[in-house]
């Protein structure tokens, strides 16, 4: 059993969170019960979470997507008032780590999405002053883009969208930042990897894609992010002796 504010210290400890700067708050974001016995992880702090938390009985819900975000409207409102509402009313916690959850060498979401690809990890880069978020590596079964393209459909069950540019290379150094980072393909290409691998893509990422002679390719968002919090919650499971269970959704985004 654990106290609430002791499951935050722990986990903001872990995770290194006072050395981010965020665009929504690390750490317990809505207070519920003192007592912790139950947890449920996820990756979204959807309403669909919060009502399959609530049938778990979970004293608190672990999350890599909370609320709060930076230019948000701050009204509770709509879908907002909903959530708050059920976690409220059932007295449930509701924990968020964002950067710190993808960046973190132990339990984030690039480092458990590496191991997942069983790519060897060469080096972790910092984009824009955030330590360790753009992970570099190779795949030593194959260099043929196609292998790869396979390999991650297998191990995500989902297809990607490969981006191939106009001299299809061989992919002998990968770069990848799970998420929202299309936008790092800039940076991959800069640093010399073959390809690139994210969850989301824009319309201009298939410029960027073709123009810096990279591929890439789209994983999906969810997909991409499932590792990290399970991995969290599977460390705290075991240290603290806490009931859990992970609650997917499909999310095909
Ligand atoms: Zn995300």
């Amino acid at each position: 059993m654990l106290t609430n504010v002791q499951l935050e210290s722990i986990l903001d400890e872990l995770l290194f969170s006072s050395s981010f700067k965020d665009y929504a708050p690390n750490g317990l974001q809505v207070e519920g019960k003192r007592e912790i016995r139950r947890l449920a992880g996820a990756v979204t702090a959807s309403l669909d979470v919060i009502k399959k938390a609530q049938e778990f009985n979970a004293d608190a819900l672990l999350v890599h997507h909370g609320y709060f975000w930076k230019g948000e409207s701050p009204l509770i409102k709509g879908m907002k008032k909903k959530r708050l509402q059920l976690l409220l009313n059932q007295d449930i916690n509701l924990y968020a780590y964002h950067l710190p959850l993808d960046c973190s060498i132990s339990f984030g979401n690039n480092a458990k999405l590496g191991e997942v690809f069983d790519f060897c990890v060469k080096e972790t880069v910092s984009v824009d002053g955030i330590n360790n978020l753009l992970w570099f590596g190779t795949w030593p079964q194959s260099s043929e883009p196609n292998d790869l393209l396979l390999h991650i459909e297998k191990c995500l069950d989902r297809k990607p969208q490969h981006i191939i540019p106009p001299s299809n290379k061989a992919i002998k150094t990968i770069a990848w930042c799970s998420g929202a980072a299309q936008d790092y393909i800039e940076n991959a290409a800069y640093l010399g990897a073959d390809a690139f691998i994210s969850g989301e893509i824009s319309e201009r990422t298939f410029y960027q894609a073709n123009e810096n002679d990279i591929h890439f390719f789209s994983c999906g968002h969810h997909a991409t992010e499932r590792f990290g919090i399970q991995s969290l919650c599977d460390y705290l499971v075991n240290e603290y002796q806490l009931e859990y269970q992970f609650f997917d959704s499909k999310n095909p985004v």
